[in-house]
């Protein structure tokens, strides 16, 4: 069996912003995401109508986790807390179409009851790997000596507090039960995900119910992660 490799590089609170910001990239890559690049905040596209769509027509999780509209961050509260910092590490991680597009997916997740043939299941990993890679890349970052914010894909609840009754966070006065775990997702703080693709060149395949995997080559889920120097 291979020896695990110690993962902590040493990097300075001096070290220069663009370093960090190369070896997030480098780290976002080697821990499963098909693509990741460096962008400024000022690339960050905020639109509330973005956040809008999570409650028209209502998803089945909008009012039932506290990182999910319409409860999370206004659109004024994400404005300041993007320009506060200084870069952002984007990634995506690819799904494939026969996962992300499979038959009657979504009624596997509204429901709880899982499908057949584990579609659901593979995409829930893909959401958690989303989720890792973001702390991953906060956690780097933080030991490195900057501030990080980082913000995932969809929602906490499926992929974290499943077998929960009810969101913590949002049910009792004890806050979220895995604040190590989850995140906000980028379009639950109203960032236009899909714009924000298409600037990058990535090719991006809106997927819903309806959708037959025939129709798009893949899926694709974001997750960015904000840096910004120490000051303190
Ligand atoms: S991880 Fe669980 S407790 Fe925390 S916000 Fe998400 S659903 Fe609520």
């Amino acid at each position: 069996m291979s020896k695990i490799k110690p993962t902590t590089v040493a990097l300075s609170s001096s070290e220069d912003l663009a370093e960090i910001c190369k070896h997030l990239c480098q780290t976002a890559l080697k821990r499963g995401a098909s693509d990741a690049l460096n962008i400024s905040p000022a690339d960050v596209i905020l639109d509330p109508r973005v956040r809008f769509k999570c409650m028209i027509p209502k998803c089945y999780i909008s009012g039932n986790c506290a990182h999910c509209p319409p409860y999370g961050y206004s659109i004024q509260e994400v404005r300041e807390i993007v320009q506060g910092f200084d870069a952002g590490v984007f990634f995506r991680v690819k799904v494939k179409n026969s996962i992300i597009a499979a038959k009657d997916l979504h009624l596997a997740f509204e429901s709880g009851v899982l499908d057949k043939d584990g579609n659901a299941m593979n995409l829930g990993a893909h959401y958690v790997l989303v989720s890792t890679i973001v702390k991953v890349l906060e956690k780097r970052a933080r030991d490195s000596g900057f501030m990080a914010h980082g913000f995932a894909a969809g929602n906490c609840r499926d992929p974290f507090c499943l077998l929960q009754p009810v969101c913590q966070d949002l049910m009792t006065e004890r806050g979220c039960r895995n604040p190590e775990l989850s995140s906000y997702s980028m379009e639950s703080c109203g960032m236009d995900v899909y714009r924000m693709a298409a600037r990058v060149g990535w090719d991006l395949y809106p997927i819903g119910g309806s959708c037959e995997p025939d129709s798009v080559p893949q899926g694709s889920l974001m997750g960015l992660v904000l840096v910004r120097r120490n000051h303190s």
